[in-house]
This record gives C-alpha cells, sequence and structure tokens, in this order.
C-alpha cells in the first residue's frame, strides 16, 4: 500500500443508474476539490473515472462519491482499482463512444435544498426568487418533454437565461453548472394571483396576499410541481368545509403541510424513519397517527394525519410569513380527475368558489401528484408513487427490454422495460374516469418516446373489461394476459430480487380469477412462470355486483344469510336500522336466487361485510372507506379474535360470522368485532401458510394486494411469519396495491417460454 504522501492512481467503475442527472460534473467538482487529475466518462454500465492524487485523497474521493452523489443517482457498485498513473495534470470530462444504447435516467422532481433556500436570501439576482434551483435541487420530469435532458428539451425552454444565469450555467465549479431549469428574477418564470376583478403580478405582494386569504379563511389554488393544489389553513373548519363542498364529493381524508417537523409532533406521533421520510428530498406524504385536532373535516374522521413539509420555494416562504401551524394541501381536481395541470383549466374550475388562484408561466409536461408512504414495522411502504419517485426504475433480475406492462384499472400505473430495469410510470389514477384514461393513453405514449423503448409485447390483467386489457389490444402487439394476484405476488417478489417459488399472500379487494370467479383472498404457490391456487377464503355473493363497493351493507347481508335465513332474526339486526325493508328483502332475494349476484373470495368483501356489520360504514364515500373503518376501530393489544377451520384446503369462516352476527345485536361492540376479525385473519394466514410450507417445503412467503396497506394486518402477519421463522417478503418502493401490478405483470410477460 502506498503511503498518503505519494502519487497514485485509481481505475473507479461505478455501476448503476448514474446517467443524465449531473454525475459528471459533480465527480468533476469533487475531483478538484480533493486535488485529482484524470478524467471521468459515461460507460455502459455506469460511469469510469481515471483517478491520480496523493493517496489519502483518493480515497476520500472514492467514499465522497457515494456519500455526495446526486440525490437522484442509483450507486449499485463502486468499485476502484489501483493502476498505474499516467501523469495527468487536469481534470476532464471525457465523452463516451456508444450513448446510443445507454439506458438514461430521468430525474424524479426534488425538494428545494437548503443552500438554493440561503442563496434567495443572498444572491442579489434572486432574492426571494420563488424558482430557485440547482443541480441538487428543483423540478425534473415535470418539465422533461425528452432526453437528453437538456434545457431545449424541458419546458424551460421559452425562458432566455440572463448573462449573471448563463455564467453560472457554464461554470462547472458553480453549483447550477449544466442545471437545465436555472431561473433568478431577471429571467426566469413569474407568478399570478388570480384573484375576482384583480390580477397581483409583483411577488412580495403576491406572497402578501395569498397569506391574507388563507388566513382569512379562504381557499387557494396554487400550481405546485407536478400539478395544482387547494390550499386553505387546516385548522379552520370552516376554511376545510368550503373546500370538501367545492371538491365535489369529495370525502376521502385531505393531505396537511406542516410548517416543520417540530410543529408536526405537536399533532402526530412521529418515529425516526417517518421523520427520515418526511425530510427527504423526495417529500413525500407520510401517513402519521395522530394526537391533537386539526379541524374536523380534514382526516374525515380517521385517527391519521397524512402530513408533509414544505417542499417548493413558496411553501418555505409562505411559512416564514405566516404563523399559521398547518395547511391542508390537496390535489387540485374535481373527486376522480387527473390533477389539474393547466393555468387555464385552474382558472376555470377554481376561480369562481376560491380566494385566488395562483399560477405561473411554466408549463407542468408530465403531471405528479404528491406520493403517499407509511412506514410499518420499521420499514417505509409506498402507498402512491408518484413526485420525487417516479420516473425511477426497479431493477430486477431478468431481461425486461421492450416489454409493456398495461396496468390495472383502479389505481393504475403502467410500466415499460429496458435491459434489467423497470420504469414504472408515475401514479396515473381510476382509468374509468374519462380525463384519466386521457391521462393514461398520453402519458404511455410519452414515457415509451422517453425512455427509447421498442415495444414488442405487453403484458395486460386477466379482466377482458379493464380499460388498460382494452388498451393493450389496440396496440396490436403480443399479449400476455397474466392474472390479477398472480401479479400482485411477482410484484412483490421482484421488488424483492427473489425468484421463487414463493408461498403468496395476495389480499385486494377484486381482481378476475382464471375460473372466471372474481378473486382477492388467495394462497398460492407460484413463481414467475406459472402458479398454482391452494386455497382462498370463503366466496361471498355480492348482491347487486359493483354496487357492493358503495353500498357494503349489502355485502354484509350476504355474509348474515349464509349462516341464517331467518327473516325475523335478520330484520332485528341494528346494522340493517336505517335499510328500508323493501330493499333488504329484494337483495336478499338476489343473494338467494343468485340474480346479478357474483361469487367473490376477495378479502376487502370481508373486512366490508364485516365493516358494515358493526355498524361503522354501511355505505361508503371513497374508495376502501369500509376497510379502513373497520380498521381504525381495533382496539390495539387485544388478543380476542373468532375461530375459524383450515381443513383440506377450505377455509370455513361459518362460525365466526355467527359470532360477529351475535356480537353485533349488542351496542358498543363494533371495536370488538373488529379486533376479533383482525386477529382472526393473522392466526388464518400464519396457520393456512404453515400448512402449505409443510406439504410443499417452502419457507419463502409474499404478502401482496391492497390489504396489506392496513397496518395491523401487515404488522401481525409479518411479525407472526417471521417469529415461525419464514422469510417472509412484503412491499417498500412499489405499491402493494394495484399501482405495483404492472412490475409483476412484466416480470410474468418476460418468463413466458419464448420470452426470456
Ligand atoms: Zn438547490
Ligand atoms: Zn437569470
Ligand atoms: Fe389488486
Amino acid at each position: 500500500m502506498a503511503n498518503g504522501n505519494s502519487k497514485t492512481a485509481f481505475f473507479i467503475e461505478i455501476k448503476g443508474l448514474v446517467q443524465g442527472i449531473g454525475f459528471r460534473p459533480f465527480v468533476y467538482r469533487l475531483a478538484l476539490e480533493k486535488g485529482i487529475t484524470g478524467w471521468v466518462r459515461n460507460s455502459l454500465t455506469g460511469v469510469e473515472i481515471h483517478a491520480e492524487g496523493l493517496s489519502d485523497s483518493l480515497h476520500s474521493f472514492v467514499q465522497e462519491i457515494s456519500l455526495k452523489a446526486p440525490v437522484a443517482a442509483i450507486i449499485e457498485s463502486i468499485n476502484p482499482q489501483v493502476v498505474v498513473p499516467d501523469g495527468y495534470t487536469d481534470f476532464t470530462i471525457q465523452h463516451s463512444t456508444q450513448e446510443v444504447d445507454q439506458i438514461t435516467l430521468v430525474s424524479p422532481d426534488i425538494a428545494v435544498c437548503p443552500d438554493c433556500l440561503n442563496d434567495i436570501k443572498q444572491q442579489h439576482h434572486r432574492l426571494q426568487y420563488p424558482f430557485v434551483n440547482c443541480t441538487n435541487c428543483g423540478p425534473r420530469f415535470s418539465i422533461i418533454r425528452s432526453l437528453p435532458y437538456d434545457r431545449v428539451n424541458t419546458t424551460m425552454d421559452v425562458f432566455t437565461m440572463c448573462p449573471s444565469c448563463v455564467a453560472e450555467y457554464s461554470d462547472i465549479r458553480d453549483r447550477r453548472f449544466y442545471a437545465q431549469p436555472v431561473a433568478c428574477n431577471d429571467c426566469g418564470p413569474t407568478y399570478q394571483l388570480v384573484m375576482p376583478g384583480e390580477t397581483e403580478t409583483q411577488f412580495k405582494l403576491i406572497l402578501e396576499k395569498t397569506i391574507k386569504l388563507i388566513e382569512e379563511g379562504k381557499v387557494v389554488a396554487l400550481k405546485g410541481i407536478g400539478g395544482f393544489h387547494l390550499m386553505c389553513d387546516a385548522l379552520n373548519p370552516s376554511a376545510v368545509e368550503t373546500l370538501r363542498r367545492n371538491k365535489l364529493r369529495e370525502k376521502k381524508p385531505f393531505a396537511v403541510m406542516f410548517r416543520d417537523v417540530d410543529v408536526l409532533k405537536k399533532y402526530a406521533i412521529v418515529t425516526r424513519e417517518e421523520e427520515a421520510l418526511l425530510t427527504s428530498w423526495r417529500r413525500p406524504v407520510v401517513i402519521l397517527p395522530a394526537i391533537k385536532n386539526l379541524a374536523p373535516g380534514v382526516s374525515s374522521g380517521f385517527p391519521t394525519i397524512g402530513a408533509m413539509l414544505p417542499y417548493t420555494p413558496f411553501h418555505h416562504l409562505f411559512f416564514e410569513r405566516t404563523s399559521l401551524d398547518a395547511i391542508v394541501l390537496t390535489s387540485g381536481n374535481l373527486s376522480d380527475e387527473p390533477i389539474v395541470i393547466s393555468n387555464e383549466e385552474a382558472l376555470r374550475l377554481f376561480s369562481s368558489w376560491c380566494g385566488g388562484v395562483l399560477v405561473y408561466n411554466r408549463e407542468i409536461y408530465n403531471r405528479n401528484d404528491d406520493s403517499v408512504m407509511m412506514v410499518i414495522n420499521g420499514k417505509e411502504r409506498i402507498i402512491r408513487r408518484s413526485r420525487g419517485y417516479a420516473p425511477l426504475p426497479v431493477r430486477v433480475g431478468a431481461d425486461v427490454e421492450g416489454i409493456v406492462a398495461a396496468g390495472a384499472e383502479l389505481v393504475n400505473c403502467f410500466a415499460a422495460g429496458r435491459k434489467n430495469y423497470v420504469f414504472l410510470s408515475q401514479h396515473i389514477g381510476d382509468l374509468k374516469n374519462f380525463e384519466t384514461y386521457v391521462f393514461y393513453r398520453e402519458s404511455l405514449d410519452r414515457f415509451l418516446r422517453l425512455f427509447r423503448v421498442r415495444p414488442r409485447l405487453i403484458a395486460a390483467d386477466l379482466h377482458p373489461d379493464y380499460l388498460s386489457t382494452r388498451y393493450a389490444l389496440q396496440t396490436g402487439l403480443p399479449l400476455i394476459q397474466v392474472q390479477h394476484h398472480h401479479a400482485h405476488i411477482a410484484s412483490c417478489m421482484a421488488e424483492n430480487s427473489e425468484q421463487g417459488p414463493v408461498i403468496g399472500v395476495a389480499f385486494d379487494g377484486t381482481g378476475l380469477g382464471d375460473d372466471g370467479t372474481i378473486w382477492g383472498g388467495e394462497f398460492m404457490v407460484c413463481d414467475f412462470t406459472g402458479y398454482r391456487r391452494i386455497t382462498h377464503l370463503p366466496y361471498i355473493a355480492l348482491p347487486g355486483g359493483d354496487q357492493v363497493t358503495h353500498e357494503p351493507w349489502r355485502t354484509a347481508l350476504s355474509m348474515v344469510l349464509q349462516v341464517t335465513e331467518d327473516e325475523d332474526f335478520i330484520f332485528r339486526l341494528p346494522f340493517l336500522n336505517k335499510i328500508k325493508p323493501d330493499t333488504v328483502h329484494l337483495v336478499k332475494t338476489a343473494v338467494e336466487k343468485r340474480i346479478n349476484a357474483p361469487f367473490s373470495s376477495g378479502a376487502g368483501r370481508w373486512f366490508d361485510a364485516v365493516a358494515a356489520l358493526t355498524g361503522i360504514c354501511t355505505e361508503t364515500g371513497f374508495h376502501a372507506e369500509a376497510p379502513m373503518r373497520l380498521e381504525a376501530a381495533i382496539e390495539r393489544g387485544k388478543a380476542f379474535t373468532y375461530p375459524f377451520v383450515y381443513q383440506e384446503h377450505r377455509i370455513d369462516l361459518k362460525e365466526a360470522v355467527q359470532a360477529m352476527i351475535y356480537d353485533s345485536l349488542v351496542p358498543g361492540n363494533a371495536a370488538h368485532i373488529a379486533t376479533g376479525f383482525h386477529n382472526m385473519l393473522v392466526s388464518l394466514i400464519e396457520k393456512v401458510v404453515s400448512e402449505i410450507s409443510e406439504e410443499t417445503g417452502i419457507r419463502t412467503v409474499a404478502l401482496s394486494g391492497g390489504s396489506f396497506q392496513n397496518r395491523y394486518l401487515s404488522e401481525q402477519v409479518e411479525n407472526r411469519l417471521s417469529q415461525a421463522g419464514f422469510k417472509v417478503l412484503f412491499h417498500r418502493n412499489v405499491p402493494c396495491n394495484d399501482g405495483g401490478l404492472a412490475l409483476g405483470q412484466i416480470m410474468i410477460a418476460a418468463s413466458q417460454p419464448g420470452n426470456q
């Protein structure tokens, strides 16, 4: 080993996704700082560096490449080898020869960095400039039209840089070297606050007037990074009510932005892991247990808060000048439509009822909602993958070049494969909504162009009526249809680099089975090439089909009918109090005669039925409301459970159903039933998995499907199975709900004979 003072050389190979995100200039600046000479260039698998210098500097150079790399870089390995020095006197960025076939990353949007927040207090051309950014922060995916990532290929192309910005952009030692959206007060985008009969264009006054509107209890529509938000004082009940009323039937909890972590901690319990997520450059919404009330309308009666911290310069400037603790910051859209991105549409939809509409003159090209996260058992779990995460890929253990996955229908997200990377789209939404479907088609086209995917195969769900499946058919590409729950488990396996076979537990609301019935409480043994359905939750008839998702009392009645047909008794059940006897009778007949009452083994339907039986939620206002309310009712720490039978691959819940019905006759028993039902499911999963394991010898379990967003279920099942010695796989960076389905679809398509 050379001593610290003698000159030596390293050839450093960095593998991973490090191109197109300012990585080479970063290496260059670091080399200058450390007095290192040589060069850096892109390679087929990442970046290569030849570095010469004193041994100590070289070692700290290598170390700091990992520590200080641009936030969106994914370094998979960094491998320095000692080589002979060539006597370089400077450090250069070399142009590589074979850039054509490389996979280039598109960075997600990055929260404004502390250096930039400092700059707007000091730099003469950026005082209070609300669009400040640098190589380490600012908009990316939301403004990129195509690659290479140059200003002309972004929506910043209409702004001509002033001489000061040009100087910074051109100086490799500057933090803004090659920062495509670089801008200042003299040359960049500007805000306008449009109010009834008045438009404010001076930023200082815009800020003052916005704050005044919010403090007076008005709602303001604010153009953010990936779309518009609607904001109001989170502690003002009438402001929150105005927002809810005008967002059209909006019943879901609203996300809330807090001034800082300390203030947030007055309202919610924040663990170390949750704090790390909240303060990360990705700045997602994190779902936390509430300890102090905001305005009653914010969380729709749930004991949780969807919290986030300021991430644009405007958010920071706003909180610096007001004493408000927290503002509601919910997607600017009407009920199920995609988040609004154009100024014209925002003005059309929001000016009549908002105190002001705050727009700016830079176009949002890629719509990009806030991401939503949870921490369960100390590990992060993504619920909605968008701003800050999309469009970073997931690395998988198969060649997926040219395979496209159309995704699901309700919580859609599609995917496209390049080499062994799966690029998952941002959250798209419910395709049954026409505007969302338009967004889907448009984003899919843009994605394929952006990542230069040449589609050769398309994977879609087995369900012929999903709009995503129909779209896949229309493309004319060879089509592979994938069973929904197999795709869920495959997604979980892929995320965990697991080849299988595994015991898959797929619990969700609904998905078409290969036998024509609706599945969703599935136990299967599978790998990427196929699956065997071992058992499932008992079927339950769904009177009225899709209607049951809005009226879970129907499913509850159907569940009751599995154990009794005694009408007098049924009419005495408290949960049917508010339903007209004629309607009850009609539904009962539908179940008995099997008229428009398809069978489903969906776990979500069982949650619905039990939630309605307890009276907690007989009718719903949004997707998965009933299961969420049932979970919220649990008495934690209670071991009470209901009985079940598992014999010869059949699950029998009749005894449990009987017991729950009797318990529901006693007022005030909802928490008791909720607890017992959850605990029963946990024991049931443990029991069934253990038996399948004994039969097959498989010791790895993959948990997937939207039901695992249930914190209690996930915690308990993961802990119990781990304690029983199983290797437990769960989702972290890909949603367990249908938003993660496309990843599984791609993996299964890639494993079909002839496609490997
Ligand atoms: Zn910055
Ligand atoms: Zn400028
Ligand atoms: Fe699903």
